[in-house]
């Protein structure tokens, strides 16, 4: 099983070991076993955001795609969704029963326990919208293996970070509002064709490579340096969006961090500002 299989840049290797479990308790069992081994456990969403080593990642690496982690209900405006299920499908569910306030995350390709891990979102005319403001509680396994709940008043959401990155995210709960479904639909159009107007799908990809400075852009400033097409192997600055790098031609995950090092240095030498990596390398 290679990891490039499961990444939407199509790079990486072998996981230590690569693991489904069907259920909690089983997922329990693989954790508490990794632990007791001393190996590093890493939680694979929809691999959106991720650049896995092609030599291989020294890790249990478990993704949360079984049925019940796939789990979606709604009680009125408030939504229970398992942390496996697609973005996409937890935005299809909100058309069908008329539930808005999640439309930003369209066309973000994650699951929602990556988003919230990462705090997904959007930037929109200096409005932030991310998924961390419509949680009311998220159910997590701790690190002593234990199921949690925790309340809003316990979650930490920042710029593309979260306090919930160190547990295992099983599912959430989103508060949103009733809107009849043709509203909720045209929305979701809408953002979408910003993201598809804006971003560069043309190749595989992993969405923005480096945060954006306070006040600025990391597109802006690398655009600025020149490096749109700058390419590296197999692996290319997009000509649309400098912070999107693409998987042009069987790019190794040492091409990009070449290109990403230089990119990082030129940033820095003309505009003194050191550019911080968004994507979740993975060794
Ligand atoms: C074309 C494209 C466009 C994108 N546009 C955007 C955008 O507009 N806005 C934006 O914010 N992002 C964007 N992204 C990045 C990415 O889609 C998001 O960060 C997404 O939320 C990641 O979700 P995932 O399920 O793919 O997580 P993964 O990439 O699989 O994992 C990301 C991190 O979350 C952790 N994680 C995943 N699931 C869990 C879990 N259940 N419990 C604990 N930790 C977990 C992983 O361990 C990893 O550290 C884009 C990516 C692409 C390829």
């Amino acid at each position: 099983m290679l990891l490039k299989d499961f990444t939407t840049f199509k790079i990486g290797g072998p996981a230590k070991s690569f693991l489904r479990p069907a259920d909690i308790s089983r997922l329990r069992r693989v954790i508490k076993n990794s632990r007791e081994r001393g190996e590093k456990v890493l939680v694979l969403g929809a691999g959106s955001n991720i650049l896995a080593d092609d030599r291989g990642v020294d890790a249990v690496v478990i993704k949360l795609d079984a049925k019940c982690f796939q789990g979606i209900n709604n009680y009125g405006e408030i939504v229970e969704v398992g942390a496996g299920k697609p973005l996409s499908q937890l935005l299809a569910y909100c058309v069908q029963k008329g539930l808005s306030g999640a439309e930003f995350l369209a066309g973000i390709p994650g699951t929602v326990g990556g988003a919230l891990a990462m705090n997904a979102g959007i930037s929109l005319n200096k409005r932030k919208l991310a998924i961390g403001d419509l949680v009311e509680r998220v159910l997590v396994l701790d690190y002593n293996n234990n199921l949690k709940v925790l309340e809003r008043a316990k979650l930490k959401f920042g710029y593309r970070q979260s306090n919930l990155a160190k547990y295992v995210i099983l599912g959430a709960s989103f508060k949103l509002f009733p809107r009849e479904p043709g509203f909720v639909k045209s929305k979701l159009s809408e953002y979408l064709s910003l993201r598809k107007a804006a971003q560069d799908w043309a190749w595989p990809n992993a969405g923005c490579v480096f945060k954006n400075p306070e006040n600025d852009s990391a597109g802006r400033l690398i655009d600025s340096c020149g490096l749109k097409g700058r390419r590296i192997g197999g692996a290319q600055v997009s000509r649309k969006h400098a912070n999107f790098i693409l998987n042009v031609e069987h790019a190794s995950s040492r091409d990009v961090l070449v290109l990403m090092r230089e990119i990082k240095k030129t940033v820095k030498i003309k505009h003194k500002i050191i550019l911080k990596t968004e994507i979740k390398i993975w060794k």
